[in-house]
C-alpha cells in the first residue's frame, strides 16, 4: 500500500494495520482508555512498526510523568505562566530522550496550545521566537524533525501566512496541516478555507486527515461534540454541509507527496465505517500514485 497514506494506530489493533496492509502509521495516546492501556497499546504499535519496517511518527506526548498534572494535548510553550511553560518543555524533551534511539520519521506537537486565553502580549513576536528556538535546540540534541500542528485557536498566533514564514527559518521544525483544524480555524479566525488549505498544503510537511459537518467550530458543533473526528469518505458531499469534498482534499494532498495521516475515531456509524474508509482511501491512494 501507499507509503504516503498512513494511519492513526488509535483505534486500530495491530491486526488490522497487517490485513490492511499499511505501511505509515502515527503513533498516539488517546484520552478515551486510561493511560496506562493505551501507552502500552501505542509501544506495541511502536515495535510493530520497528520489526516490520513500517514508517511511523509520533504524535507527542507519549510519556506523561506524574508531576505533569495539565491537559496533555492542550501545550503551553506559549503561555505567559512561566511555570506551566517550563513544564511542557520538559515534558517534551523527556519524551524525546526517552524515543532516542527509535527510528521515528517525525514528531507531532500542539505548540501554540489549544485553549489559548492570552489576548494580549508585549513582545510577543520575540517571545514566539525564543520558544521556537528552544524546541528547534532540543530538537537537534535529540536528532529529531518536529512538525508543529496548525491551529488557529490562539489569538495571538493564528496568521497562517506568519506560521509558515517564522517555521521556515528553523531547520528542525516544520508544519503539519489538519484539515479538521484548518476547516474550524477557517469559521473561528474567520478565513477562506480553501485558500488556506492550498497556501498550507504547499508549506506544509505533513497531513492529518479527517471530517466534520456544519458551519461552527468545536464545543459549538454538533459534529464534532459528539463524532469527535470523522473518517472522510467519498460519499460525504459538501453540498449537504460536510466541511470540504474529500476527494478534492485527498487529491492535492496527494499530489504533494508527502505523508497523510488518517487520524479519525471510529465513533461516527461504527468501526466497520471507520475500516471501510480507510481501506477506500488506501485503495484510491495506491491507484493514484502508482505511477510516482
Ligand atoms: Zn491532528
Amino acid at each position: 500500500m501507499s507509503k504516503f497514506v498512513g494511519v492513526n494506530q488509535v483505534n486500530l489493533s495491530i491486526e488490522e494495520i497487517k490485513k490492511l496492509n499499511i505501511r505509515r502509521v502515527e503513533i498516539c495516546i488517546t484520552q478515551s482508555r486510561p493511560y496506562k492501556e493505551s501507552l502500552k497499546d501505542a509501544l506495541e504499535t511502536l515495535e510493530f512498526c520497528e520489526e516490520n519496517r513500517i514508517a511511523y511518527s509520533v504524535h507527542l506526548p507519549l510519556y506523561i510523568p506524574k508531576w505533569y498534572q495539565q491537559d496533555y494535548l492542550a501545550a503551553f510553550f506559549l503561555s505567559k505562566n512561566e511555570a506551566l511553560r517550563k513544564q511542557s518543555f520538559h515534558l517534551l524533551e523527556m519524551n524525546l530522550k526517552k524515543l532516542e534511539e527509535k527510528n521515528v520519521d517525525y514528531f507531532v506537537l500542539h505548540f501554540p496550545g489549544v485553549n489559548h486565553t492570552d489576548t494580549d502580549h508585549e513582545n510577543f513576536k520575540l517571545f514566539l521566537k525564543s520558544s521556537l528556538e528552544e524546541i528547534n535546540t532540543l530538537a537537534e540534541k535529540y536528532n529529531a524533525k518536529i512538525l508543529l500542528e496548525y491551529f488557529g485557536s490562539n489569538i495571538l498566533f493564528n496568521d497562517y501566512y506568519q506560521w509558515i514564514e517564522i517555521i521556515e527559518s528553523f531547520s528542525k521544525i516544520g508544519l503539519l496541516l489538519d484539515t479538521g483544524h484548518l476547516y474550524f480555524a477557517s469559521k473561528l479566525v474567520p478565513f477562506d478555507f480553501l485558500q488556506a488549505f492550498s497556501v498550507l498544503a504547499k508549506a506544509a510537511d505533513a497531513f492529518h486527515f479527517w471530517t466534520t459537518k456544519g458551519s461552527h467550530y468545536y464545543q459549538n458543533n454538533e459534529y464534532y461534540k459528539t463524532y469527535h473526528h470523522i473518517i472522510p469518505n467519498f460519499n460525504q458531499d459538501a453540498k449537504d454541509g460536510w466541511a470540504f469534498d474529500p476527494r478534492f482534499i485527498f487529491n492535492q494532498m496527494l499530489n504533494q507527496k508527502k505523508p497523510i495521516i488518517l487520524e479519525a475515531s471510529n465513533i461516527y456509524k461504527g468501526h466497520e465505517y471507520l475500516i471501510n474508509s480507510i481501506q477506500e482511501l488506501l485503495e484510491y491512494a495506491e491507484i493514484f500514485q502508482k505511477d510516482y
